[in-house]
């Protein structure tokens, strides 16, 4: 049977950015993934994702920046780009909670950001927003590219010696009774056997995390299908929405939350959509776009339409509706904080678990690969070293108490 140091359930980018760290320390890796690599059916592929650093909680803001600074030097390992760097813009009425608490938190933690009123929005963005909302510019913004990262962090734990199989679902997780840590099998019945072992199951980690525990840990994750929609950029303003152009990624809080980025992926479109979905089964999903079929689609587009037209006005055509959509899973928690703890019982700290990442979790891959193998490796020690970093994920902070982490401005994601 094949023994490895450290063995990674799930091969989305937390998984595959904790094979990397893995193999590049020294350990002996390996990656199993239940569908093809690179596969549509989680939450890591596709074209972009926002990195940025206005969050209304400090410690987010904190990873970030340091996940900033471990994209770029994968990126120098790898030799190519996947992070494009922009400014980040975020609108909102003056007075939203949310939007106060990432104030608080730039002025706490970020070296420049500005406040904007309406008519400084206008002049550095043309945008345009109401007298009593205000604009937040900071430097950490940009977007990432999800499928094109994921394949780098793969390469490089190849490179550094990591064993990747596809097509191997995992079914169950066991303690070693023989020699102490884990054995890991598979539907078609292999065997492998780790010291220890990450789970970062995207959608699918309840289930597996309650069939592996016995019922003992049921982890409160709602997989949540959600559509991304890109627009058509009106002739002669294409140039406006790219980051050649100062075109900044960016965020509308409020009921409904907003967000965009610039023009990249695809000529001439932009990506704008909102952060919400339908509670879904991974394994039975609808693909539609929203809650309510055809006529929760209209009210969703309806809600985007409206934003856009008052935003960018006939820069972008908002008329003739989305020219493509992408179906995508959020895995959400009660107060979208990430999961990220030892499975306990009779695994001890052999086993971390890895999920819940709510829609906001790929611009901190990088750090959390990092947490992830330190956890698996280091154990209690390891977990005492990060204990700050990782107070706000611990399961047990639903114990008694279904909701989580106390927020001090309102819940961000709807079904829809
Ligand atoms: C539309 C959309 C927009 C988003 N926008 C942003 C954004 O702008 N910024 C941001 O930071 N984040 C964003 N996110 C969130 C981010 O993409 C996710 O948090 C992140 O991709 C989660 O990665 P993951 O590895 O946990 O899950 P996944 O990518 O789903 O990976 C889990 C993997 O585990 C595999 N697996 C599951 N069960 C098993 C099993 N039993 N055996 C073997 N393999 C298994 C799955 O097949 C899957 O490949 C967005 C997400 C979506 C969907």
């Amino acid at each position: 049977m094949n023994q490895f140091d450290i063995i990674i359930i799930g091969a989305g980018v937390m998984g595959s950015s904790a094979a990397y760290q893995a193999a590049k320390s020294g350990h002996k890796t390996l990656l199993l993934e239940q569908f093809d690599f690179l596969h549509y059916r989680g939450s890591s592929h596709g074209e972009s994702r926002t990195i940025r650093a206005t969050y209304p909680e400090p410690y987010y803001t904190q990873m970030v920046i340091e996940s900033e600074k471990l994209w770029k030097e994968t990126e120098l390992e790898i030799g190519y780009k996947v992070y494009f760097k922009t400014q980040q813009l975020d609108l909102g009425p003056k007075e939203s909670s949310s939007l106060v608490a990432v104030i608080d938190n730039c002025e706490k933690q970020l070296n420049r950001y500005r406040i904007l009123d309406r008519e400084q929005a206008n002049e550095c963005f043309s945008v345009e927003i109401p007298d009593d909302w205000i604009a937040v510019v900071t430097e950490l913004g940009g977007v990432l590219k999800p499928t094109k990262a994921v394949a780098m962090f793969q390469t490089l734990a190849i490179k550094h010696g990591a064993v990747l199989k596809d097509k191997m679902e995992i079914v169950d997780v066991e303690t070693d009774e023989d020699r102490g840590g884990v054995l890991v099998s598979s539907r078609l019945g292999e065997k492998f056997r780790g010291k220890k072992c990450v789970i970062t199951a995207g959608a699918w980690v309840s289930k597996l995390v309650q069939k592996v525990s016995n019922g003992r840990v049921i982890l409160p994750i709602q997989p949540i299908e959600t559509t991304v929609f890109y627009w058509k950029i009106k002739q002669g303003k294409e140039i406006d929405f790219t980051i050649g152009a100062g075109f900044p990624s960016f965020a509308s809080c409020g009921e409904p939350y907003i967000y965009g980025t610039p023009a990249l992926e695809f000529p001439d479109l932009i990506k704008i959509a909102i952060h919400g979905g339908r509670g879904c089964d991974p394994d039975k999903r609808t693909w539609g776009a929203a809650v309510g079929g055809a006529e929760g689609t209209a009210k969703l587009v309806g809600y985007l339409k409206e934003w856009i037209k008052s935003r960018f006005g006939d820069r972008i055509n908002w008329e003739d509706g989305p020219v493509m959509t992408q179906s995508c899973l959020y895995s959400i928690t009660p107060d979208e904080d990430y999961i990220i703890d030892f499975l306990g019982g009779e695994f001890n700290e052999d086993v971390v678990v890895a999920g819940g990442f709510s829609g906001h979790g790929f611009k901190m891959a990088p750090v959390v690969g990092q947490i992830l193998v330190d956890l698996a490796i280091g154990g209690t020690t390891a977990a005492a070293q990060r204990a700050e970093e990782i107070k706000h994920f611990k399961v047990g902070r639903f114990e008694g108490n279904p909701g989580g982490n106390v927020k001090h401005f309102g819940d961000q994601v709807r079904l829809r």
